[in-house]
């Protein structure tokens, strides 16, 4: 047998295809196949009417609504819902909404076109096989900048009853088409705009600072972090400003493309338990320890952006007043509870820095900014 050898260094993939720009929404009457569809969405967006809007477009009898979905989509509500749309033979989903009816959608796409397949509660709890060789397209209408996850192969799913999260990452989860409009993003309040911008840094700076970071990652990844930097500040003061809504789509979308490449790293190792034990936003759980890592990497220059841009970035970051954000959920003593569980390998170990126990401890420490007060607390 001949031995495979691996003859690149990296490569680039990305399949979705994206329209952007206000009205893009819209398009999605053009795109979406023959046949009937499962539209995705959270409740609130049933009584804002856009629901029936899109009834309106799509034909009431050929158009399926699934409009529960709850932040952080559970294993057993999506078996439920699976086992709720398996006979309808659906033939596309519609996604409108945030990450987690995007993830939903996704993990519908697959678990609703492999009907003989196991459930999730059987993958994750009964660790069985998750190959899922066919899917159903997907149309992705981000409602939020942040998660990038109109652009990802990934999808975030919860256990509650086990307190865990899992992460699916396979190809066909990929959405067909994604739509920018970033009129569907205007209403967003200060916080979701805040902490969806949190995430898209968060996203763009572990790409950066990754093992796997191609030249492609690195370029989408400066560039999102050039658009946050020039329309974050305006747009929490000014809401409505259509173009920097718009920029602060493309930035959530290009730092998905990054860290589709490279996966996240050690602030979403972080994340995980401040989400799973303290009910901690996503976007503020892993964006609140972006600085005191970004001095690191800065002071240790392991990467060739260090300099004036990334210190613009930390300061940035430094101007959020993210540790009074924080303190809503929970203090540096409550989370030195969870240190042990911050470390997970398939992430942690995607930093380019090699990073302990300890290391992560003085992480938690300066994002607290509790430097001597904290001091043999933990
Ligand atoms: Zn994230």
């Amino acid at each position: 047998m001949v031995d495979r050898v691996r003859a690149y260094r990296w490569f680039h993939h990305n399949p979705v295809q994206v329209y952007a720009g206000a009205g893009a929404f819209r398009q999605f009457c053009q795109l979406v196949p023959e046949g009937r569809s499962l539209f995705v969405t959270s409740g609130g967006f049933t009584t804002r009417g856009l629901t029936e809007k899109i009834l309106a477009q799509l034909g009431a009898d050929d158009t399926i609504v699934h409009d529960r979905v709850r932040p952080n989509p559970d294993l057993d509500d999506l078996d439920d819902a699976t086992a709720e749309y398996r006979d309808a033979k659906i033939a596309s989903i519609l996604a409108l909404g945030g990450g987690s009816v995007l993830d939903t959608a996704k993990i519908l796409s697959v678990t609703l076109a492999n009907r003989t397949r196991s459930s999730l509660a059987e993958i994750f709890r009964q660790g069985r096989n998750r190959k899922w060789p066919e899917k159903i397209p997907v149309i992705a209408l981000p409602t939020t900048a942040g998660t990038g996850a109109e652009v990802t192969s990934f999808a975030t799913v919860w256990d509650r009853i086990g307190k865990q999260k899992f992460s699916l990452d396979n190809s066909q989860l990929f959405p067909r088409y994604a739509l920018l409009d970033p009129c569907l993003t205007l209403t967003l309040s200060y916080r979701e705009t805040l902490y969806g911008a949190l995430d898209t840094m968060s996203h763009a700076l572990e790409s950066l600072w990754n093992r796997k970071r191609t030249p492609v990652s690195q370029a989408l990844a400066v560039q999102s972090l050039r658009h946050v930097n020039d329309a974050l500040r305006d747009v929490l003061e000014e809401p409505g400003s259509v173009n920097k809504r718009a920029q602060m789509q493309y930035a959530s979308m290009l730092a998905g493309l990054a860290i589709n490449q490279t996966r996240t790293a050690i602030a979403h190792s972080m994340s995980y338990p401040l989400t799973t034990y303290f009910d901690v936003p996503h976007g503020l759980a892993c964006g609140f320890s972006l600085s005191s890592i970004l001095r690191l990497v800065n002071a240790l220059g392991v990467l060739p952006e260090s300099g004036p841009f990334l210190r613009t970035i930390e300061e940035l970051l430094d101007s959020l007043g993210l540790e009074d954000e924080m303190s809503g959920y929970a203090s540096y003593e409550e989370v030195s509870g969870v240190i042990d569980r911050m470390y997970t390998p398939a992430r942690a170990g995607n930093f380019i820095v090699d990073i302990d126990r300890n290391g992560i401890e003085s992480i938690l420490k300066e994002s607290f900014r509790c430097r001597s007060s904290c001091r043999g607390t933990a």
